[in-house]
């Protein structure tokens, strides 16, 4: 998807897509971009509905709610905010989101939502402290592999979201059609992307960067590290029931279409990890 948010892009055509937009609307802004990159592939023209500007961060601020995030976060249409794009690019700042939060609910009914703020500020503490870590391994893989296992790019069936794994090629269209992921989403993605395809986490990365309208490098790169395993002490993975408790309607966990994810957590431990001694 073009990203229309990404800073140093929309720095350079800023006055002129600006004007555009007073004058002619959104539909003529896409063309306009569209133009301006006549070699993006075909898969990356899609234009997401998400509204730029402090006008759309105001809606996403104004349907908060707190309580209902607290329970239903981890669901995929859990009462999730979509406030990632305004507060990476600077429309909305931590302070004004937390404060929010802790008008609409008591502090103990807030804490969830505000863990997950203060999950961002921390990335970006690491980052600015150790700015290597944003694309160097942090620790080696714990997952029986070293890194020359892992291969450099992703595989074009990855690119182009046609894997054969139903939920996974469904995660990637959202990601390239739409520009966001939920978090859960994200995570099956990468887990996916870096265990049962066996890619290095730079490359799964990279890809996110590309397409994510909230695209960070240390909420991004920083989480890739810690699914890979490179940032936390054990791979992340999970299987085709975890999918389905924490998926709607709309997401494809048949069975048959994705038999790679199908199993108990030891049986796919011993699947992908087959170096390691059998755990869990
Ligand atoms: C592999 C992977 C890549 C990611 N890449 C990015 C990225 O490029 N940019 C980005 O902003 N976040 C990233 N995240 C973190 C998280 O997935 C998104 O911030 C969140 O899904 C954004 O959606 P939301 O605004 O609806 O979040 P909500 O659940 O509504 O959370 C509210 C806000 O809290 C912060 N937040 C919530 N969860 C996290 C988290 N786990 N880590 C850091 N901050 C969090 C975000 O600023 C978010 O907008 C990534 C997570 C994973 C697992």
């Amino acid at each position: 998807m073009v990203n229309l948010l990404d800073k140093q892009r929309v720095e350079s055509t800023q006055p002129f897509t600006v004007a555009l937009l007073e004058q002619s609307g959104r539909e003529a802004v896409f063309k306009r971009v569209r133009e301006l990159s006549p070699n993006l592939p075909a898969s990356d023209r899609a234009v997401g509905e998400l509204k730029g500007g402090r006008g759309g961060a105001e809606q996403c601020l104004d349907a908060i709610d707190p309580v209902k995030y607290g329970s239903s976060r981890n669901h995929l249409d859990g009462a999730v905010t979509q406030l990632s794009p305004y507060i990476r690019h600077g429309v909305i700042s931590m302070g004004e989101v937390r404060d929010r939060a802790l008008k609409l609910s008591t502090p103990k009914q807030a804490e969830k939502f505000i863990q997950q703020l203060l999950w961002r500020e921390y990335w970006q503490r690491i980052y600015t402290a150790h700015p290597e870590r944003i694309w160097q391994d942090v620790e080696a893989y714990k997952t029986g592999f070293s890194p020359e296992d892992y291969a450099d790019n992703l595989p074009r069936d990855i690119l182009e979201g046609r894997t054969g794994v139903g939920c996974i090629d469904g995660f990637i269209a959202q990601l390239l059609g739409t520009g966001y992921l939920h978090n859960h989403a994200r995570l099956y993605l990468a887990g996916y992307i870096c265990h049962w395809r066996r890619v290095k986490w730079q490359a799964g990365a990279q890809w996110f960067l590309a397409h994510l309208l909230d695209g960070d490098p240390a909420s991004n790169n920083l989480s890739w590290q810690w699914v890979a395993s490179t940032f936390s002490h054990k791979p992340y993975y999970f299987n085709l029931e975890n999918v389905d408790k924490f998926s709607g309607f709309n997401v494809d966990t048949r069975p048959e279409t994705n038999a790679p994810l199908a199993g108990s957590y030891e049986t796919l431990f011993a699947r992908l990890f087959p170096n390691l001694e059998p755990s869990r």
